[in-house]
């Protein structure tokens, strides 16, 4: 399959796509979509992010749906809420033609009424995340009955992230003949029994990533100061007068913001972003395609469409919220076997984010030193004589000219002349760099060497102060560490709460998170459930004296009202779960 009119797709859905500026399937989606339609046989499919793998599953699921049937036909299970919120956006807009079909996101640490109001209206394609549609699957409000496909995107992140209890539940209420579609970046032992339980003589399918630019974008990095973000900017246009590429900013507000001060300092630059009338942005695109602009500065969704090869840098000014899209970014450059620039500035407290990445993209970052004046200078003043060396020189056009210049620099001398001339063009750098401060903030982690990292993190560890909360439920419930991190992570929605000692008994459990979590995991985990049981979490006492939900007595009938817990805990040592050590959420 060559093109999106051969795959079998019907016209409203190429109609969507072709908009969204698809042009050729990728090769996921041309192994996957003909398959899709035209056979319920399960599917697995090694894919990583940026494969295309959302229309992959999503175009066909689309195009089976029976508007007139309002139950759930389809599942999606993937491992986080932002995935979620973006599969059903990618969904939404590639069945914008189709009327009566709906897509229903679901996932934890939102209000569950108003999710579930939107399943009884109606719902023919749900997107959940695991904890959460296991919590609406026992109360009987996502009904599995009807649903003829599951997806489980992103499954080796799900199971990392602790959701594998929760996998098994959920397929277990489903009906036994629906087509399962597994999509992984990685073939695990445990994702390899998923498929044996789950799936019935799958077909197996793998697909490279359109552009990750492992081999040609080199991935660069500089820490400054947020507030210098900008004039690490224009030192790096600065020092690479030939660039060519796209500032990416978080916010409408903030990409016109730089590039009007882009253009204030008399950079070729402009903006594109969701304001623009169709005019103006085929206008902004058109001198961007034509090189008349040298930086365009844009959202993520206005540069969705743009279409062009031989970009240099991609300039990350802020790193986007999800880590997903540094990689989508990243491809823009490094195409057509040349060579490209992704570059992130960033401060101290986003190394995290960029650890995130260099771990799920399999790439790595190097530090670079954000250039001082006088490389600025240097560097502009050696591109400017090339300029000069190089210049095509129209001896007829000039030659009138030529003999009243002579004379009146007649008084200048070789060595003087060449001052003269540089220093015309030059100045204003010169005079701008003049003083210019060192912006680079001092990075311990990187530098130093892996003894000193680690001391270092250890003494971080005994320093994060921890509280130690309670949960009603154990090992009785079947909760182990793992779920419990599961269940941690989908509430809070984040990778980078540090959790602390992990204590699981028999009617209840113990754990340690960051002090600054103890609200918002408290506040996430009401009103949800485990193992069928209404979650309760609050802080714990130090030694709680009997279990409040059991009428086995431990220690002391003493019990007390749970107070803060304010320790400074060194947190390194789970009781039950292994590991020797603090973590952060996998
Ligand atoms: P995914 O792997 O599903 O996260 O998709 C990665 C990115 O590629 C998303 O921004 C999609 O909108 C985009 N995309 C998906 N399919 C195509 C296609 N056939 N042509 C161009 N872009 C695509």
């Amino acid at each position: 399959m060559n093109s999106f009119r051969d795959s079998g797709l019907n016209d409203q859905i190429l109609d969507a796509v072709s908009e969204l500026g698809f042009e050729t399937p990728t090769p996921i989606q041309a192994k996957t979509i003909p398959h899709l339609l035209s056979s319920d046989q399960d599917l697995i499919a090694f894919a990583q992010t940026g494969t295309g793998k959302t229309a992959a599953f999503g175009l066909p699921a689309i195009q089976l749906t029976d508007v007139e049937n309002k139950n759930p036909q389809t599942l999606i299970l993937c491992p986080t809420r932002e995935l979620c919120m973006q599969i059903t956006k990618d969904l939404t807009n590639y069945s914008k033609n189709i009327k009566g079909i709906s897509i229903v996101p679901v996932y934890g640490g939102a209000r569950i009424d108003t999710q579930i109001r939107a399943l009884n209206r109606e719902a023919q394609i749900v997107v959940a995340t695991p904890g959460r549609a296991k919590d609406l699957i026992i109360r009987k409000k996502l009904l599995l009955e009807n649903v003829k496909r599951v997806v489980l995107d992103e499954a080796d992140e799900m199971l990392t992230m602790g959701f594998k209890d929760d996998l098994d539940a959920i397929l277990a209420e489903t009906h036994h003949k629906k087509q399962t579609m597994l999509f992984s970046a990685t073939m695990s032992r445990e994702i390899m029994a998923i498929t044996k339980k789950y799936m019935d003589h799958p077909i197996e399918i793998s697909a490279t990533p359109m552009n990750t630019g492992a081999e040609n974008v080199k991935h660069l990095y500089y820490m400054v100061h947020a507030s210098d973000r900008y004039e690490v900017l224009k030192r790096l246009a600065d020092m690479n007068p030939n660039i060519y590429g796209i500032v990416f900013c978080r916010t409408r507000r903030e990409t016109k913001e730089i590039a009007n001060k882009l253009i204030q300092d008399g950079y070729n630059a402009d903006a594109i972003h969701g304001e623009l009338t169709q005019a103006q942005r085929d206008d902004v695109m058109g001198r961007f395609r034509s090189h008349q602009l040298q930086l365009l500065v844009a959202t993520d969704v206005a540069a969705r469409g743009l279409d062009v090869t031989d970009l240099t840098h991609i300039i990350n000014y802020d790193l986007p919220d999800d880590i997903e899209v540094y990689i989508h970014r990243s491809g823009r450059t490094g195409r057509a076997g040349k060579s490209g620039i992704s570059i992130a500035i960033i401060h101290m407290r986003e190394t995290g984010k960029l650890k995130d990445i260099e771990r799920k993209f399999k790439i790595t970052f190097s530090k670079e030193l954000v250039p001082s004046g006088r490389d600025i200078c240097q560097k502009q003043l050696y591109s400017l004589i090339d300029k000069i060396e190089k210049v095509q020189v129209d001896d007829y056009q000039i030659e009138p000219f030529l003999p009243a210049i002579y004379e009146k620099l007649d008084w200048l001398s070789r060595e003087d002349l060449i001052k003269h001339f540089v220093s015309a063009e030059f100045n204003r750098f010169l005079a701008y760099y003049k003083g210019a401060k060192d912006i680079n903030v001092a990075e311990r982690s990187r530098s130093e060497g892996r003894g000193q990292r680690e001391k270092r993190t250890r003494e971080e560890r005994r320093r994060t102060p921890f509280i130690k909360l309670f949960i009603n439920v154990g090992s009785k419930n079947n909760l182990n560490p793992a779920r419990l991190m599961g269940l941690i992570n989908e509430g809070l929605n984040s990778r980078e709460t540090t959790i602390g000692k992990i204590e699981i008994l028999k009617q209840f459990s113990f754990f340690e998170v960051e002090d600054t979590m103890e609200l918002p995991l408290i506040d996430a985990l009401k009103g949800q459930y485990f193992d069928g049981v209404p979650l309760l979490v609050q802080v714990s006492q130090e030694k709680p004296a009997f279990d409040p939900f059991s009428s086995e007595r431990t220690q002391s009938r003493d019990y007390k009202k749970p107070k803060k817990d304010t320790r400074r805990s060194g947190g390194d040592k789970h009781k039950s779960g292994g590991g020797g050590r603090s973590r952060r959420r996998p």
